[in-house]
C-alpha cells in the first residue's frame, strides 16, 4: 500500500495534479504512519482494557474486563446461587440469603471479588449457608411430670421445681437451642383422681365455646331433659359472644377455662402458659363474673408449667374419661354410642359445642341423653360429681 522507494519509482494518482516535488510523498508517509499508530494504539487499549472471552458455567461469553464473579452473580449470569440464611436450628429462613455462590476457576477455588482473567472457565456452586444471628439466655424449663393415681381430674401433689438451661436463641427464628443444662430441676407430682362412684353420676362437658348457633342448641336440650352439664369456654370466644357465655351460666350450667386462644402447651414457655390460662380466665370472669375451678387444657395438652400455674389460679386440671371424637363427625350415631357403650359411674364426658360444624354432636347429645336416663344415670356438673361446693360468684 505504501510504497518507499526512488523518487523515480513514484506513481501518481490520475488525475491528481502533481504539486511536485518530496513535500507530498513525505506528507503521505507521515499519515500512514499516524493511521499504523493509532491502529496499534486502538489494539493496545483493546488488549488492556477491551472485553475478554471467557467460559461461564460451559457458555463462552464476552465480559468487561475486570469483571469479577460477584458483577456476574448480581447480573444473574452465574448457574451457582447464593447460600441461604438458615435458622439455628437448620431451617431455611430466606432461600439465597446466605453467602455468595462458589467460584472455581480453571479448576482451583477463586475469590468472588477478583477480576476474571481472559479465557478463564469459570464454574459455580451453592454458595455457604449462613446460620442466624443468635443471643445466648437462660430459659427456665418445666419440671417432668410424675403421674400417681387414676382418674380425669389431675391436681398437684408435689410442685418439683423448674430447670434452667443455658440456650441460643436465633434473632430472626425466636427459636431455642440448648446449649446445656445450667439447673436439673425436680419433678413434679400430679395425682389422678377418681370420682366417687358410689351413685350412677356422670358429667358432660362441653369444650370450644361459646359458638354460633351449636352452643344455645346444646343448651335446649340440656334444659329440656332438666340436666346440669359444664362448659369449658375459651377466653377470646368469651369475650366475642358474651351473650351466648350469659346464657349457659343462667341455666344453671358450670364454667370451665379452656385457655385464651386454645393454644396447645405441651412445649410452650413458662411466659405463654401463664398468659395463655390467666387471660382465658380473667377473660370469662369478666364477663360471667363466677369463680373458675375448673381448667381443661385446649387438646389436653400440658406439661409441668400448666399444671403448676392451674395450681397457682386455684384450679384444678380435668381432662376425661371417654372421648367420642365428636369433633372428627364420625356421625351422630357413631358419637352417642361410643358413649353409652363405655359410660360408667363417675364418667367425665368429653364433647364439643364450638369449634365448627356441631349439628353430629347436637344430634349425638339427644340420643345421649335419652340413653343416660334409660340407664338410670344422672348427669351433673363436675363439681357435683367430684363433691366439690357450687360455682360461685365473684364477691
Ligand atoms: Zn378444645
Amino acid at each position: 500500500m505504501v510504497e518507499s522507494g526512488t523518487e523515480n519509482d513514484v506513481t501518481h494518482e490520475p488525475g491528481v495534479p502533481d504539486s511536485g516535488g518530496a513535500a507530498p510523498r513525505d506528507a503521505g508517509l507521515w499519515i500512514a504512519g499516524v493511521l499504523i499508530a493509532a491502529a496499534a494504539a486502538v489494539a493496545l487499549a483493546f488488549a488492556l482494557v477491551g472485553p475478554v472471552v471467557v467460559t461461564v458455567d460451559g457458555m463462552r461469553a464476552w465480559v468487561a474486563r475486570g469483571t469479577t464473579s460477584l458483577d456476574l452473580s448480581a447480573r444473574g449470569r452465574l448457574q451457582g446461587t447464593r447460600g441461604d440464611l438458615v435458622s439455628v436450628d437448620g431451617r431455611i429462613l430466606v432461600r439465597h440469603g446466605g453467602g455468595p455462590p462458589a467460584i472455581r476457576i480453571d479448576g482451583a477455588p477463586a475469590a468472588v471479588d477478583a477480576p476474571i482473567p481472559g479465557g478463564s472457565d469459570i464454574r459455580s456452586f451453592h454458595g455457604r449457608d449462613v446460620r442466624e444471628s443468635t443471643v445466648m439466655r437462660f430459659i427456665e424449663t418445666p419440671p417432668g411430670v410424675r403421674f400417681a393415681g387414676q382418674g380425669p381430674v389431675e391436681s398437684v401433689e408435689d410442685s418439683g421445681t423448674p430447670g434452667i438451661v443455658i440456650a441460643d436463641v436465633g434473632i430472626v427464628s425466636r427459636v431455642e437451642v440448648t446449649r446445656r443444662v445450667a439447673t436439673r430441676g425436680s419433678p413434679m407430682t400430679v395425682r389422678r383422681e377418681p370420682a366417687w362412684t358410689g351413685r350412677k353420676e356422670v358429667a358432660l362437658t362441653f369444650d370450644d365455646g361459646p359458638w354460633p348457633k351449636s352452643t344455645d342448641e346444646v343448651l335446649a336440650l340440656l334444659k329440656a331433659a332438666d340436666v346440669k352439664a359444664t362448659f369449658f369456654m375459651i377466653g377470646r370466644q368469651v369475650t366475642a359472644r358474651p351473650d351466648t357465655a350469659r346464657r349457659v351460666l343462667a341455666a344453671g350450667m358450670e364454667i370451665g377455662n379452656h385457655t385464651q386462644n386454645h393454644k396447645l402447651l405441651a412445649h410452650a414457655s413458662h411466659a405463654v402458659v401463664t398468659r395463655e390460662i390467666e387471660r382465658g380466665r380473667r377473660s370469662i370472669e369478666k364477663v360471667l363474673h363466677v369463680q373458675i375451678r375448673w381448667y381443661r387444657p385446649a387438646g389436653g395438652s400440658t406439661n409441668g408449667f400448666v399444671y403448676r400455674e392451674a395450681k397457682r389460679l386455684g384450679m384444678r386440671v380435668v381432662l376425661w374419661s371417654i372421648d367420642p371424637k365428636d369433633w372428627a363427625r364420625p356421625g351422630s350415631r357413631k358419637i352417642a354410642r361410643r358413649i353409652l357403650d363405655r359410660v360408667r359411674p363417675g364418667s367425665v364426658i368429653l364433647m364439643h359445642d364450638g369449634g365448627g360444624n356441631r349439628s353430629q354432636t347436637v344430634a349425638a347429645l339427644k340420643k345421649v341423653l335419652k340413653g343416660l336416663h334409660a340407664r338410670g344415670y344422672k348427669m351433673v356438673t363436675l363439681s357435683r360429681l367430684y363433691r366439690l361446693p357450687a360455682q360461685v360468684a365473684i364477691p
